[in-house]
């Protein structure tokens, strides 16, 4: 199915229940109005001319108008790819322009850089607003149209829905084709194990732009009929206070969010007993960590999911209730219809044993059609037989629970030895005095590879030495694996995916 039809497809019977909920003013979307809206506003699109096979740049922070917008593009036929709402203008225009876009629609207070993306890519014929502004086809305007509702005759298989971008972390952000089939499977695939129904609220304050925002906040709670309760930027007062005024009950989060839960003071002003589940995916989550959220929280202890971008995007869950069975520090089972594989890092061709780290590959329906315009990186990524290259480590216990250690690119190489620095930055966490930590592979004098880790100092730290962080680490891990420069820093800079740009840091150095 087309992917509009496989979301909506039962928004007619969940008629009033509420949709989507403006976390900060409270508008209201039922699904009567999310269905009726989007045929609506397609109408429009067509009529300004959107035609089967544009792409259109949908450019917005969370709002409960980008479902709305995001659907009614497919349903004219175009192939949607979500801009960052904080890209600058030629960071857009890069987009605009590699991803051959017609069509921006955008919101009010992020006109101005819309226009100059636009004007510095060239190719793009109009750009409109989800809201008003003077001079620009709006959204909202065009509920009132009398064009009628587009029939496009969309190709589930071949046709592509969407166009995210992989977060860059490591390297320029791909453009990635995933085809109507490959969202709809990859959310069916999920659906039985993260099960939602009218009566559920979740809280969306990762981006929707990114695959992980889009699958887990919008596409799948709209799909069973819960309702999505929106906030446009995380800030964690207003996030807190959005829990406990909406009865939130399913937060899908990334582990700077599991931090804060667990360690920040203001935490404990607010009733967050609605919650019943906490997921947290996009990068590696310390089982420490997630076992001090959820004792802090009173909940089941968190659960993880994994996936990638390239994966439309989930492969590894753990059910919502068999949250309490799997193990500390799992990111979830194979989802069905999926199959993997862990080879060795130094011969692809060896599949390792149970227990054994290596590369993880994944094939199966997912598996996106390729990166936009780049047969090279596709082939790179995906070998003949269909099998994907995560570049990412991890190993499978005999139950089939998945362990991510990292990605290959980021593992530390000392004196032949490997080192995560993910484990080097969950065990950092661990200290009392440590707010939050990164850790990068830097060459010391001698030309060794070695961890060098960035920290953040809790406001109540103040003479925290890089003598004494060496020496917490030291203390606790195997030699080669140590901690040999520290650096104090006022934050880790983060991906809104929640991912710890490690290039930034490797620029500080
Ligand atoms: P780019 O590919 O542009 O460098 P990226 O890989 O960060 O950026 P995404 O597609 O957003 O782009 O992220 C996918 C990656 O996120 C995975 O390859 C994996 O490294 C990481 N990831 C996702 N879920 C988890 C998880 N539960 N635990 C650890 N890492 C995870
Ligand atoms: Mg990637």
């Amino acid at each position: 199915l087309p992917i509009h039809e496989a979301v909506l497809g039962r928004a007619a019977e969940f008629g009033d229940v509420p949709a989507l909920i403006d976390g900060t003013d409270g508008t209201t979307l039922t699904y009567a109005q999310l269905d009726a809206f989007h045929r609506r506003v397609a109408a429009g699109l067509a009529e300004a001319g959107v035609r089967k096979g544009d792409v259109l740049a949908l450019h917005s922070p969370n709002t409960i108008a980008f479902p709305t917008a995001f659907y009614a593009a497919t349903r004219a036929g175009a192939s949607v790819t979500t801009v960052h709402p904080l890209a600058t203008a030629e960071e857009f225009a890069k987009q605009l322009t590699d991803s051959a876009a017609r069509w921006i629609v955008t919101v009010s207070p992020l006109l101005d850089t819309a226009r100059r993306a636009a004007e510095l890519s060239g190719g793009v014929e109009e750009i409109l607003v989800c809201d008003s502004a003077p001079g620009h086809r709006s959204l909202i305007d065009m509920l009132g149209t009398t064009a009628p509702e587009p029939q496009v005759d969309i190709d589930p298989v071949e046709d592509v829905a969407a166009l995210p971008y992989s977060s860059g972390t490591t390297g320029v952000p791909k453009g990635v084709m995933l085809t109507h089939s490959q969202i709809a499977t990859n959310l069916a695939q999920l659906e039985p194990l993260i099960p939602a129904k009218p009566g559920d609220r979740i809280l969306a304050v990762l981006p929707f732009f990114h695959i992980y925002g889009l699958t887990a906040l919008m596409n799948a709670p709209l799909r069973q009929g819960a309702t999505v309760v929106v906030l446009p930027r995380f800030d964690l007062e207003t996030y807190l206070a959005a829990i406990q005024n909406h009865r939130i009950t399913d937060l899908f989060v990334a582990p700077p969010i599991v931090l804060a839960l667990a360690k920040h003071p203001l935490v404990a002003q607010y009733d967050l007993s609605s919650l019943r589940h906490i997921i947290s995916a996009a990068a590696p989550l310390d089982a420490r960590l997630a076992a001090a959220c959820s004792a802090r929280l009173n909940l089941p202890p968190v659960g993880q999911a994994y996936g990638m971008t390239e994966l439309s995007p989930g492969t590894h869950v753990v059910p919502l209730d068999g949250m309490r069975e799997a193990p500390a520090g799992t990111v979830g089972k194979l989802i069905a219809g999926t199959e993997m594989r862990v080879v060795s890092l130094d011969d692809p061709d060896k599949d390792l044993d149970i227990g054994e780290a290596g590369e993880i590959l994944i094939r199966g329906p997912q598996v996106m059609k390729g990166y936009l315009g780049r047969p090279d990186a596709t082939a790179a990524m995906i070998d003949p037989d269909g099998w994907l290259h995560t570049g990412d480590v991890g190993h499978v216990d005999a139950d089939g629970w998945l362990f991510i250690v990292d990605r290959v690119k980021e593992l530390i190489k000392y004196k032949g030895f490997q080192v995560a620095p993910a484990e080097l930055e969950a065990l950092l966490l661990t200290h009392p005095g440590i707010a939050d930590a990164a850790v990068i592979g830097v060459y010391n004098d001698e030309g060794n590879e070695v961890p060098h880790a960035y920290v953040v100092r809790q406001p109540t730290a103040g003479d925290l030495s890089e003598g004494e962080v060496m020496m917490y680490v030291a203390e606790r891990v195997a030699p080669y694996k140590r901690v040999r420069q520290v650096t104090f820093i006022d934050d880790v800079p983060r991906a809104a995916s929640g991912k710890i740009l490690r290039r930034r840091l490797r620029e500080l150095t």
